[in-house]
């Protein structure tokens, strides 16, 4: 393979071989008129959806630069791209490290063809950082397991078909040691999905309820108990996958995978077409590639470019994003050489949130008035986008909104200087140490 680093449009300037073989794959393999299930069973089955996964696992064993050209060079095709989700980034690294031959080709083929969408069943009201203080039990009948519980913040868990559960199993156990991580099937008696309602208006989370709800011991990924090492390899594909960018959003990724969403049998091509008005309303858009330019456009639009206050702001917005673009400049590079920095991305993924926070009272400064008002449903921001400000203001009252999620997901801005403080700078653990005590002798609310 060519090792050559990638030019300013992402390309290679002498692209590597596999370039030339995915473009001549996907001149035979892509036509707008399969459905979008035909499409994604010919991208998943050929490597070419999951390339960074392993060779004989489904994916082309790349790096992951070069699995970032591969899915702009299946845009640029024109080509649907590859299914979206949880399965691809989270599920299947967790079941190559830990699950056994059987388990990768079962379950493998339906996550990188989008046959089959996965939801994350880890967080409960009463464990969210203190994840491993989990209460879901599951109890042994043989070759089976009895799930009853509950969880919560589940991501899509109703469109899911499949969830990653991580269950009590001995509770007599300390809490990080009676774990267990299972592949569980979401179409069953005993699992009640429920949506909730979110400050955003949309309803993407779910609680669900578990009632002698059933999993087969062949779905249990890794040893029992040892699940919390099998949920740590989730965790850390998570984070990685936070700050690894990549296509998600754009046109050519809109489909939903799985059997719910409805989204398999419509025609592939439907999917790459950019409706007509949002792409005039994103072309107006200022370059959203430079998170700064919209807010110093912004300013120069409303006068507010004169304001001392908006000035700083405006110039900590850029100090900012390039503290954030050369920090993971410079892991990449470090990484590259077989090296790490320790810390790196908790220290990345706390200043992404001071960003996202600065943005969002930078952005509702600017807009005054208007940031007062939000499009919750098609129609009102069709009506909103008519009124000045139009586009670029319902994408700052959106970001506005959703800014409060990266500060929590994926461990809290607490837990993030709590690591680094521990790990990173050696200072002292936290006080009240319980670890080795049983779960079932821990002390509780109420
Ligand atoms: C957008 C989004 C998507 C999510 N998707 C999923 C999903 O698909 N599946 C899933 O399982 N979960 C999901 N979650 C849940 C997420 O992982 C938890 O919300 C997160 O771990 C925090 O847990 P909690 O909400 O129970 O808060 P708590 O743990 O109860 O924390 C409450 C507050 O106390 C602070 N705190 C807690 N412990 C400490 C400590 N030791 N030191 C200092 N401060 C502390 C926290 O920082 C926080 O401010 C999602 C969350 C969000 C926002």
């Amino acid at each position: 393979m060519t090792m050559t680093g990638p030019t300013t449009d992402g390309y290679r300037a002498v692209p590597p071989d596999w370039e030339d073989e995915l473009r001549s794959w996907l001149e035979e393999s892509w036509d707008p008129e399969l459905t979008v299930g035909e499409w994604w069973e010919r991208l998943g089955m050929s490597g070419w959806a999951a390339p960074l996964l392993p060779a004989d696992a489904y994916g082309r064993g790349m790096n992951r630069a070069d699995a970032m050209v591969a899915a702009r060079i299946i845009r640029d095709h024109g080509a649907l791209g590859a299914p979206v989700g949880m399965g691809i980034g989270m599920v299947a690294p967790t079941i190559i490290t830990h699950g056994t031959q059987e388990q990768i080709d079962r379950f493998l083929p339906e996550i990188v063809t989008g046959r089959k969408w996965w939801c994350q069943l880890f967080s409960e009201p009463g464990a969210g950082s203190d994840l491993a203080g989990l209460g879901t039990r599951a109890e042994r009948d043989g070759d089976q397991w009895i799930v009853n519980g509950q969880k919560v913040w589940t991501s899509g868990g109703h469109w899911a078909d499949l969830g990653m559960l991580i269950a009590r199993t001995d509770p007599n156990a300390p809490k990080h040691q009676g774990i267990t991580w299972f592949a569980c099937n979401m179409h069953q008696p005993g699992v009640d999905v429920r949506t909730l309602r979110e400050m955003t208006g949309g309803a993407m989370f779910c609680e669900v309820f578990f009632s002698d709800a059933v999993v087969d011991d062949t779905d249990r990924v890794g040893d029992a108990n040892n699940g919390w090492q099998v949920a740590n390899t989730t965790l850390f594909h998570e984070r990685s996958g936070m700050g690894a960018g990549g296509e998600r959003g754009r046109p050519g990724t809109m489909a939903r995978p799985g059997t719910i969403a409805g989204d398999l049998a419509k025609r592939a091509g439907d999917f790459v077409k950019p409706r007509r008005k949002a792409r005039r309303a994103l072309d107006d858009a200022p370059d959203l590639a430079s998170p700064a330019n919209i807010y110093v456009e912004l300013a120069r639009a409303t006068g507010l470019d004169k304001d001392a206050v908006v000035r700083q702001a405006l110039a900590q917005s850029h100090v900012l994003g390039e503290v954030q673009r050369l920090n993971t400049q410079r892991h990449k590079a470090v990484r590259a050489q077989g090296g790490d920095i320790p810390g790196l991305p908790n220290f990345s993924k706390l200043l992404t949130a001071q960003i996202l926070r600065h943005h969002r009272d930078l952005g509702l400064q600017l807009l005054g008035p208007r940031g007062m008002l939000h499009g919750y449903d098609p129609e009102q921001r069709e009506t909103l986008e008519e009124v000045p400000g139009g586009m670029v203001a319902h994408l700052l009252t959106a970001q506005a909104i959703q800014a409060q999620a990266l500060p929590i997901f994926g461990g809290t801005d607490q837990i993030q200087r709590n690591i680094i403080g521990e790990r990173v700078l050696g200072l002292p653990k936290e006080p009240g140490d319980m670890s080795r005590l049983p779960w079932n002798e821990l002390p509780r609310n109420g």
